[in-house]
């Protein structure tokens, strides 16, 4: 799960991560009103959407940049007016871009040295690691191509935690000197016991600034929380903005199914994770290209598999859809009644391959042929996913 920036903020308020005074705003009015309460001289006003690259981002009526610095109220309400309600488009949203319905007000920084700091899961060593470079405020996957030799790793043990010997190692390779590396070892282990105590799997820093006065302030914010710990993180969970998630996401997670949306024609209705990839592989090999990956679970009930047909129906690229169920827990019939029960509440109209194996299948099969529905039925995985392809393929 992801959040805003400025819900990313008073996190590291909490916390005492050390960022710049600023509030959010929802209307060109509220913006003034916190601009007015902010009391500065100047201010920045940013686009919050689910995505960076905002600086560098232009808006769908032609807007340029979602990150504006303006030294008057009035300029702020005529900005908050043209960002609130646009579509900002950024190297990370992908051209459909992410509409704007908040605004962040806060009070700019001067910046002397723009860095980066991030801390991550290392899948590899399974702790977490953080990385940090005297590159900031640019896009940290080119510095990563171009020039590796700026970005600096820390890995951290994970029992033993972030240590002060490591902080002032990273704030030395940041070329931090004297009473900054204080600061830096403050703010560094500040933001490594938020990274642990909400269960965050990233926290990015992009920039992390020394100010002309010399302070290290954190600008931007980047976070993503491991939605298995979800359960134990009311405080992290009541932040969540369903309408930055793809929607069949989220309906997806109403239901407690594993679904990921992707961009081909093929639909697929898989229980378990291993199976769903493996469906996903064969019908690439097959020739054609999955629309999703949808794992229903070991013991899915009718109302789920119903769920997951809906999910699947409500996208226009879905030509064809392939279930494979292998009945180890599930019961081959329960699929069977629920495939019958969404292909009749959608008015399944595209051709459907089921391919049921294990436990009360003979039901299952049952089940289907008696129901008049035009299902094709197939024997293996790879016979199911040839006849897909084909049926798509001959239907367009
Ligand atoms: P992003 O483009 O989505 O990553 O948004 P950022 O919050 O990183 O802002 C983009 C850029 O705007 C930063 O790299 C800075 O150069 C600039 N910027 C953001 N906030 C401030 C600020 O408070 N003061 C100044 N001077 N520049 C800022
Ligand atoms: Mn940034």
């Amino acid at each position: 799960m992801n959040i805003h920036e400025y819900q990313a903020r008073e996190l590291f308020e909490k916390f005492g991560v050390a960022t710049t005074r600023g509030a959010v705003a929802s209307t060109p009015d509220e913006a003034v009103a916190v601009a007015q309460g902010l009391g500065t001289k100047e201010f920045v006003v940013k686009a919050q959407i689910h995505a960076g690259g905002r600086g560098k981002g232009t808006f769908q009526n032609g807007f340029k940049g979602g990150v504006h610095i303006t030294d008057s109220v009035e300029k702020v309400r005529e900005l908050a007016g043209q960002m609130l309600g646009q579509v900002l488009v950024t190297h990370q949203t992908g051209p459909e871009g992410k509409l704007v319905s908040k605004v962040l007000i806060a009070e700019p920084a001067t910046i002397a040295k723009e860095l980066y700091f991030a801390i991550l899961l290392d899948r590899a060593s399974g702790a977490p690691v953080i990385i940090a470079s005297t590159e900031g405020g640019v896009d940290i996957e080119h510095v990563a191509e171009h020039t590796p030799e700026k970005i600096f790793r820390e890995p951290i043990h994970p029992t033993l935690g972030l240590q002060a010997f490591q902080t002032r190692k990273i704030a030395k390779a940041l070329g931090l000197t004297g009473k900054q590396i204080t600061a830096a070892s403050k703010l560094f282990s500040a933001m490594f016991k938020l990274f642990l105590a909400r269960d965050c799997s990233q926290i990015e820093v992009n920039p992390l600034v020394i100010t002309k006065t010399g302070e290290l302030l954190a600008l931007d914010a980047k976070f993503n929380f491991d939605d298995n710990a979800l359960y134990r993180q009311p405080e992290i969970l009541a932040l969540r903005d369903k309408s930055e998630e793809d929607p069949r996401e989220v309906a997806a997670s109403e239901f407690s199914l594993n679904y990921i949306g992707l961009d081909g024609n093929i639909a697929c209705l898989v229980n378990g994770a291993g199976l769903a990839m493996a469906t996903m592989d064969i019908i690439q090999h097959a020739g054609g290209k999955p629309a999703n990956f949808l794992d229903v679970g070991g013991g899915a009930s009718k109302d789920q598999v119903t769920a997951a047909f809906k999910i699947i129906l409500s996208d226009p690229n879905v030509q064809g859809i392939l279930v494979n169920i292998f009945g180890g827990i599930m019961d081959c019939n329960i699929i069977a009644t629920g495939i019958l029960a969404a292909a009749k509440e959608t008015a399944l109209s595209i051709p459907l391959v089921v391919r049921l194996e294990g436990n009360n299948v003979e039901a299952g099969k049952k089940t289907l042929a008696e129901s008049g529905l035009a299902v094709i039925s197939a024997n293996d995985l790879d016979d199911a996913a040839k006849k897909i392809v084909a049926a798509v393929k001959k239907a367009a």
